[in-house]
């Protein structure tokens, strides 16, 4: 019996880091998986993995900033699966970290795009699905530094995408309570995934929150946490356990967010 048994989950940026783990997460605990992302190789590797080890999952092409094609991704899950009961928001970049005057309004306008604006389409075709299903669960990978600084001067296009997931994830918690569908958001510290080297740097600091947590753990690599740290509370806000949460965000950082 797995926490997730007999549920459909769509998980964006699906294919490396937090999202794929995550995948891996929810198949463990029973649910079939549509893995959407724009690394189809890398995506096929994560739903052979989930299937060789007895899970179900599909990948599926989709560019989380272009509204047609999420909206022709959750169509794809609905009619494999016939159903969706848990919406993962989670495909994002750190896109262009440079200091405010020679930050480019493309650079910008990038980062809103598939950070933010794809977490609006995401939520916004998902949603007519989980009313249908009676309920359900969504999920938003926002950002320490939604809310803090850290030492990553620079990151203003990527902290104002993230604080706008926080706003939005709290509004549709409010809006969707009375379908039954729970809202809330993850907000990873530093975790040891891809992202920082697809990050483009131009005058800052080098990315890291190179402080000693908290909770602190040797087995923690400078301050990193790992994908999975994410996937298990994700387990938690999307299963049953979850069932009285909605509207929160919850800090998965080793406690860096008390610094
Ligand atoms: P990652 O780079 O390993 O994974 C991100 C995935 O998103 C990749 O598979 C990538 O192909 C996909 N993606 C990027 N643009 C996309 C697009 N336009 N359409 C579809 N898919 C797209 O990084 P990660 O760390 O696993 O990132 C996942 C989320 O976690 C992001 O939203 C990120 O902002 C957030 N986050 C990460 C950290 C960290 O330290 N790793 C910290 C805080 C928040």
């Amino acid at each position: 019996m797995g926490m997730l048994d007999n549920k459909v989950a769509f998980i964006t940026g699906a294919a490396s880091g937090i999202g794929a783990s995550t995948a891996r997460r929810f198949a463990q605990e029973g649910a079939r998986v549509v893995l959407a992302d724009v690394q189809p190789e890398e995506g096929e590797r994560v739903r052979a993995e989930i299937e060789a080890a007895g899970g179900s999952a599909l990948y599926v092409e989709c560019d989380v900033s272009d509204a047609e094609a999420v909206r022709r991704a959750i169509d794809q899950a609905v009619t494999a699966y016939g159903q969706l009961d848990i919406v993962f928001a989670n495909a994002g970049i750190n896109g262009v970290w440079a200091p405010i005057d020679e930050l480019q309004p493309e650079e910008w306008d990038r980062t809103q795009a598939t950070n933010l604006r794809s977490t609006y389409l995401t939520v916004h075709y998902a949603v007519p699905h989980l009313k249908r299903a009676g309920g359900g669960s969504i999920l938003i990978t926002s950002s320490v530094n939604g809310t803090r600084t850290f030492s990553s001067a620079g990151a203003s296009a990527y902290s104002a995408s993230k604080a706008g997931q926080v706003a939005f994830m709290k509004m549709i918690a409010l809006e969707l309570g009375r379908h039954h569908i729970r809202c809330n958001a993850v907000c990873p510290g530093l975790i040891h995934t891809q992202i920082s080297q697809r990050t483009e740097q131009r005058g800052t600091d080098k990315i890291g929150i190179k402080v000693e947590l908290p909770l602190g753990n040797p087995a923690l690599n400078e301050g990193e946490g790992e994908p999975v740290d994410v996937a298990d509370t994700c387990v938690f806000l999307a299963s049953d356990l979850g069932r009285h949460v909605s509207g929160v965000e919850i800090y998965v950082d080793g406690g860096a967010s008390l610094l």
